[in-house]
């Protein structure tokens, strides 16, 4: 009886911290799609609380993003392989930062073939290294960083791919610059679903300081006109057209207001204060507003 009353005790114990850390895993999206979302630790050496997922074809995996070191990747490869046993074919990066980009020499390392916008690709080439090498500035410990290595995509495209995986189609599309220069989405037509990377943060403040904001535009309204019911973003929950709605707003409110208030002023955490009265509420980032003003805004003014 007593074996039989620690052994339920043990049980209960393993099931409450499971509902503790049911974020923590791939979540199924929909059949042979799981993805990590909703992540609330947006700690650096936790990837800054970003998204990466898989789709699992008969014939391989794609995987879309990477996490930011050979540490993170090594937990989503173990994540992946609670789900399917099948060979990682492609790594999809949706573009070049380190929270999405920085463990692929993992993937590589199991033969994944790497696939990025070409000019995303130039970005990773000038900006991999250096970034890398300075991670402290990013908050990341070199026991963060342990073992990580910059590994380029070897094919890219520049306006439209599609890879057709086991019966997995995937579009993979170039809209304009936004996030970065080769920001991409990931769309999967059969399943209404995308993977949109950077270009949609969900109840984060969005890194804006690369932004080409008319360009990013143009790929949210591209996104509100396709035919997708759910959207993975770069960092936060599982989304759809109303975040792209509330990210367009977003956007125009912080470019309209930062320009306005740069042009008189050149005071960031002044700037910063005002700025965040009318902004769209976010839970988190917060620290994203000055760091995008001074390195975008202020930094616009100086140049
Ligand atoms: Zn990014």
């Amino acid at each position: 009886m007593k074996r039989f009353v620690v052994l339920c005790v043990a049980l209960l114990i393993s099931l409450f911290s499971r509902g503790a850390f049911a974020q923590e895993g791939l979540t199924k999206i929909a059949d042979n799609v799981y993805s990590y979302v909703d992540v609330k630790n947006g700690s650096p050496a936790n990837s800054f609380a970003a998204n990466a997922g898989i789709i699992v074809g008969k014939d391989g995996i794609v995987v879309i993003d990477t996490l930011i070191s050979a540490k993170e990747a090594q937990r989503f490869i173990k994540d992946i392989r609670r789900v399917s046993d099948k060979p990682i074919r492609y790594v999809v990066n949706t573009h070049y930062h380190l929270d999405h980009a920085f463990g692929n020499a993992e993937f590589a390392r199991l033969g994944a073939v790497i696939v990025s916008h070409a000019n995303d690709r130039k970005n990773l080439e000038s900006n991999g290294e250096p970034t890398l090498k300075n991670a402290k500035n990013f908050g990341l410990t070199d026991e963060d960083m342990a073992g990580t290595t910059i590994a380029l995509p070897t094919l890219t495209f520049t306006e439209r791919m599609t890879m057709e995986l086991g019966g997995e189609r995937i579009e993979l599309i170039y809209v304009a610059p936004s996030h970065t220069s080769g920001s991409i989405l990931v769309h999967l037509p059969d399943k209404k679903l995308l993977f949109a990377g950077d270009i949609l943060f969900t109840d984060f403040h969005p890194f804006m300081a690369e932004g080409d904001i008319a360009g990013w535009l143009k790929n949210l309204d591209y996104i509100a006109a396709l035919d997708v019911e759910r959207i993975i973003p770069g960092h936060g929950p599982l989304s759809g057209k109303k975040d792209i709605a509330d990210m367009k707003s977003y956007l125009v409110a912080f470019d309209t207001k930062a320009r306005e208030l740069a042009a008189k002023s050149g005071d960031a955490a002044a700037i910063a204060a005002e700025l965040k009265k009318s902004l769209p509420a976010r839970a988190q980032g917060e620290w994203m507003i000055p760091y995008n003003l001074k390195a975008k805004y202020l930094k616009e003014k100086t140049d």
